[in-house]
């Protein structure tokens, strides 16, 4: 019987793959037999992983806040790999501040790195897909589209977009072949939370003790998670929103 949750020719596109949960994402799904193509700006971190994740991984340096170039991206990543099966938009970035101190360029930065290139890459790679009437987009979300988090106005307002995007794309995209699905990640433990938790221990009670397993989670919690929802055992799952978060979503 072939096992559905094995990866083998498939090619995966991982954007923000150098370190963190994209990382986590990429080396995952190379472990299962997939073709993992990561992107980022540092393209010595870049390198390193590859070197981690081994011979099933290349890389390409692109920033994704050249939103006008991501079309000759998408281009050449597809003119060097070939087709793409499943596009992880992974990268993002988070800002911690007062509410009242975010200035307008504070906001459009965040939302420009967390919502606009994920619309415009998905777009490029599902004009694609469609041709093939074949593909899977996963998009990342977090705890701050479930419930209110202070502090964090213009990464909310962007993750909240991505749950809205996920629904958006799979009714269109989902009769054409594509399915598109988002892991809303818990508090997992990386540079990004360490820099909003580490220097602010009452947060961090206040996420543990929510949390029903009473523990942050590991990368690899969410490289399973991307790496179940990019397989054909998910064949029949589009538009969810799953949290992978120990139980903080419902905790009390
Ligand atoms: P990290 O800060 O560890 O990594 C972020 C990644 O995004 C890096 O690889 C970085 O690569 C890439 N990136 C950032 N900006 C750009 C850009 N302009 N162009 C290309 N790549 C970029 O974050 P995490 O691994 O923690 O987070 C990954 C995703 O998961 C994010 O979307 C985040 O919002 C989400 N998330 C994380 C949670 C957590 O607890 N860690 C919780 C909920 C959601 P480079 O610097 O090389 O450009």
């Amino acid at each position: 019987m072939h096992n559905k949750f094995d990866l083998t020719g498939k090619k995966v596109l991982i954007t923000g793959g150098g370190k963190g949960l994209g990382f986590a994402i990429a080396n995952t799904m190379a472990h299962h037999g997939a073709k993992v193509i990561i992107t980022g700006r540092n393209e010595l971190q870049l390198k390193e992983a590859c070197g981690n994740i081994g011979t099933s991984c290349a890389y390409h340096v692109f920033d994704l806040t050249d939103i006008k170039a991501i079309p000759l991206f998408v281009e050449a990543v597809i003119n060097k790999h070939g087709h793409i099966d499943v596009l992880v938009n992974n990268a993002g970035i988070n800002m911690k501040k007062d509410i009242l101190e975010v200035t307008d360029e504070d906001f459009e930065s965040v939302i420009k790195t967390n919502q606009s290139a994920v619309f415009s890459l998905s777009r490029e790679f599902a004009k694609r897909m469609v041709q093939r009437k074949n593909g899977v987009i996963l998009l990342i979300s977090s705890m701050a589209s479930q419930y209110g988090i202070p502090k964090v106005i213009a990464y909310t307002a962007s993750k909240s977009a991505i749950e809205g995007m996920t629904r958006a794309m799979a009714v269109e995209l989902s009769p054409l072949g594509i399915r598109v699905n988002c892991i809303a990640p818990g508090f997992i433990e990386t540079d990004m939370s360490s820099k909003a938790l580490n220097s602010d221990p009452d947060r961090k009670q206040k996420v543990l003790s929510r949390t029903p397993m009473a523990k942050l989670g590991k990368p690899d919690d969410i490289g399973y998670a991307a790496a179940f929802l990019a397989g054909d055992a998910a064949n029949y799952i589009t538009g969810i929103v799953l949290p992978v978060d120990g139980g903080n979503a419902i905790g009390f």
